[in-house]
Order: C-alpha cells, then sequence, then structure tokens
C-alpha cells in the first residue's frame, strides 16, 4: 500500500473510532490502566489492518514499507491515543525478533505482539553493565537441550508486564566480551524467574530488576547463533533510533503545540521557544531521512547516534520550556493536568539515559563517524 493512501484510510478510521481508542481514564490514568488501553488500541488496529501494514507477511503482517508503521505510530501519539514509551516497545524489539528467531517460531510470537496479546521486554542493562554491554555477566550455560540461566538484569521496561524477554547472555568466558555474549527469547512465565518493579522519580513503576534462577531456555529459543548476541543487540538500537524516534518527535511536537495553548497568550520565553522548535525541527528531518534509508533497505549503523542525541536534546529542550512557562504549576499543581505536565519533565531528564547515554552517543559520533580516535 502506499503511504498516500495508508494515511488517508488511517485518518478516518481513526476518526470514526476515536472514542473507541481513547483512554477513558485520561490524566488519572495509571501505568497498569495505559498498558490495558495499549492493549485494546493495538486489537482494534490489528484487527482493522492497520497494526499488521509495514510488517512481513511470514509474521502475520501485509507486507509494505516501515514508513507505514511509523505513520501509525505518529498518528496514535500525536492524537493522544497511546503513550508513545510503552507503544515503541514493539517497533524495538519486533524488527530483531523477526532478524535473528528461527521463522516458526518469529511467525507464531510476532502477531501476539502486534495485536496486543503480549508485552515484550528488553534484558540488556545489568547492576554493573549498561554503557559497557560488552562486560555483561548473566550468565547461560548448555545443559541437555536447553541453556541454563543465571544472573540479574535492571532497569528492564514493563518486565513485570512481559510474557518475553529478548535477553543477552554471557555463554563464552567471563573475559570473552562481546564475542562470549549469546541472545536468548525467554517466556518471562518460566519457573526461576523474579521480577522486582522499581519506582521512577515521576512516580510510575516502568522498569524493573528481573532476577534469574537456574532458568531453562530450550534451545531453540536462541536468537542467531551463540555467541551472535553482540549482532543481534546492534541490530537490536538502530530500530530502536528509527520508527520509534519518529513517533517520540511526533509526541514532542504535540506536546509543545498543547503548550502554547495551555500558558496564557502563550507567553513562553521566546529564545527557549525558538531553541526548542528549531531542535524540533532539526530531529524531524534527520528521522525522516533515517527512515527513508530503512524503506530503502540500508542498513542502519552507528550513525543512528546522531538521531539518538537529537531526540535527547530536543525532548529536553521542549520540557525545559514547559518547566519555563508553567513555572509553579509545573512543580505544586495538583491537577490531574499538571501532573501529567510534571510526570513528563521528569521524565524527559532520562532522555539521555535511556536506549544510550548521550555521553556515549558522542563518543560514537566521534570515533566511528568522524574518525577522532579511540578511548587509548
Ligand atoms: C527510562 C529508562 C528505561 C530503560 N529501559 C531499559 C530496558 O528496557 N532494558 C535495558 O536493558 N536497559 C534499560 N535502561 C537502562 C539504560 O540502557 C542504561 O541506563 C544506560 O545504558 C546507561 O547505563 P548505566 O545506567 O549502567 O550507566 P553507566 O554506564 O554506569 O554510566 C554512568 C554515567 O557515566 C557515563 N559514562 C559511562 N561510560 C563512559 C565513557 N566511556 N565515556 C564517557 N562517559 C561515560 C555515562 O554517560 C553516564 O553519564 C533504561 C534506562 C532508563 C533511564
Amino acid at each position: 500500500m502506499e503511504l498516500d493512501t495508508f494515511r488517508s484510510a488511517l485518518d478516518s478510521w481513526l476518526d470514526e473510532n476515536e472514542a473507541a481508542l481513547t483512554d477513558p481514564l485520561g490524566g488519572s490514568a495509571t501505568l497498569d490502566d495505559h498498558m490495558a488501553h495499549l492493549s485494546t488500541v493495538k486489537r482494534l488496529a490489528y484487527d482493522a489492518g492497520f497494526m499488521r501494514w509495514g510488517w512481513p507477511e511470514r509474521v502475520g503482517g501485509l507486507g509494505g514499507s516501515p514508513l507505514l508503521r511509523a505513520y501509525l505510530g505518529d498518528a496514535l501519539t500525536s492524537r493522544d491515543l497511546v503513550k508513545p514509551g510503552i507503544y515503541s516497545m514493539t517497533e524495538v524489539l519486533a524488527p530483531t525478533m523477526i532478524d535473528y528467531a528461527e521463522p516458526e517460531l518469529a511467525a507464531t510470537m510476532v502477531p501476539r505482539l502486534l495485536r496486543g496479546d503480549e508485552t515484550w521486554c528488553q534484558g540488556f542493562s545489568e547492576p554493573g553493565t549498561g554503557s559497557n554491554l560488552a562486560s555483561l555477566s548473566c550468565r547461560a550455560t548448555r545443559a541437555g537441550d536447553a541453556w541454563r540461566v543465571n544472573g540479574q538484569k535492571v532497569w528492564t521496561s514493563l518486565a513485570q508486564y512481559a510474557a518475553r524477554c529478548v535477553l543477552l547472555t554471557r555463554t563464552g568466558t567471563p573475559d570473552s566480551a562481546h564475542k562470549g555474549i549469546t541472545a536468548l527469547f525467554v517466556d518471562m512465565d518460566s519457573p526461576g524467574i523474579v521480577v522486582r518493579p522499581i519506582e521512577t522519580m515521576h512516580g510510575s513503576p516502568e522498569f524493573s530488576e528481573v532476577f534469574f534462577d537456574d532458568v531453562e531456555v530450550p534451545l531453540d529459543r536462541t536468537l542467531g547463533e551463540e555467541g551472535q548476541g553482540w549482532a543481534v543487540a546492534m541490530d537490536l538500537l538502530p530500530y530502536e533510533r528509527s520508527t520509534a524516534l519518529w513517533q517520540r518527535a511526533a509526541f514532542l511536537g504535540g506536546r509543545l503545540q498543547r503548550l502554547l495553548e495551555t500558558v496564557p497568550g502563550g507567553a513562553v520565553d521566546p529564545v527557549m521557544l525558538g531553541e526548542a522548535a528549531q531542535l524540533l525541527y532539526a530531529l524531524r528531518a534527520r528521522s525522516r531521512s533515517t527512515l527513508r534509508r530503512l524503506a530503502a533497505g540500508e542498513h542502519l549503523g552507528p550513525e543512528t547516534s546522531i538521531d539518538k542525541v537529537l531526540v535527547a536534546t530536543a525532548e529536553q529542550s521542549v520540557f525545559d520550556l514547559v518547566a519555563d512557562g508553567l513555572g509553579a504549576d509545573l512543580l505544586v499543581g495538583d491537577d490531574p493536568i499538571s501532573d501529567r505536565w510534571r510526570q513528563e519533565f521528569l521524565y524527559s531528564r532520562a532522555a539521555t539515559i535511556y536506549g544510550g547515554t548521550g555521553e556515549i552517543q558522542r563518543n560514537i559520533i566521534a570515533r566511528r563517524l568522524l574518525d577522532l580516535g579511540s578511548d587509548r
């Protein structure tokens, strides 16, 4: 399907079904409510076909360009029908699963994620391993027809809701670095997994600690080959920085617009407004070209670190403007609207951490794109 045809069909469908797609709890919804509502929206969009366009037919999709998926995320977030962070997990995890899982496994599992029957999580970070991902120590050892996993992950977004986890494990020697990592697709209800949610500073338990104690994972749940986990991780990160970032930019544009409508007379600092607007524009332009490259079948790589720096900078700039414009309401406003702005402001501080920190992205840009030397 052509993008223009998809857009007009989707826009009409969204107009006609707005009531069913809008979260009835609005500003007072909890994370549980947002997750339940996300499942409803995905199910409705899947049944109407929109959630299937842009995904390969072999995993229940209807084919077509990833631009179709990007526009769906854009429309759902701009219309405030889903929360961008929780919606984006599909864009982050499904493409790599499709690239690396056994075809039958992908054909069974991906439709469940697209249809909103399941949530998945990403088990990469550990208490001693974040930026230096290659040093991870959660161990998987061979035990007959299965892997046996022992260790801990942390900051695992939505783990308490997840039915599956894309998990990075150490299968080589402790010092095998990126060569000794294997990716597994783990059922979160396997015996030996304990999930402990962590409350974020914006008051929502969006991520968790996850403990693995002798957890058995069948060998056919290996993503790629043994020792190929680093390639899986490197495949996933650019997806996190393409379609998912496009819809985050749409969300930021919507919130900037809402701020101008909220502040009396639109009286915000004009210099800060100009800066936020130009950063958002740069993000949209950059993200558009990344999406076009993805749609043309190009391999995305370290250059997507530029997109990550831009989204983090734009997000913090927009919410600095929110703080300036709303003043005391942002700090102490005791109503659902102020509460939402406050949560979003606090969450924006994480933009330079999640998905790779600002410092690490700048290191990658310096070393891998600009050839400005190494650590040593
Ligand atoms: C909202 C949110 C959601 C997240 N969701 C997930 C998830 O679903 N799954 C998952 O696996 N992880 C998730 N994370 C974790 C995230 O990927 C890590 O927090 C991030 O990679 C940084 O790792 P760290 O926290 O261990 O910090 P560290 O790596 O310990 O870094 C601490 C500080 O040191 C700086 N630093 C480190 N090394 C260098 C260097 N070589 N040069 C310059 N500066 C350096 C960093 O930039 C940072 O400022 C999430 C994090 C957040 C905030």
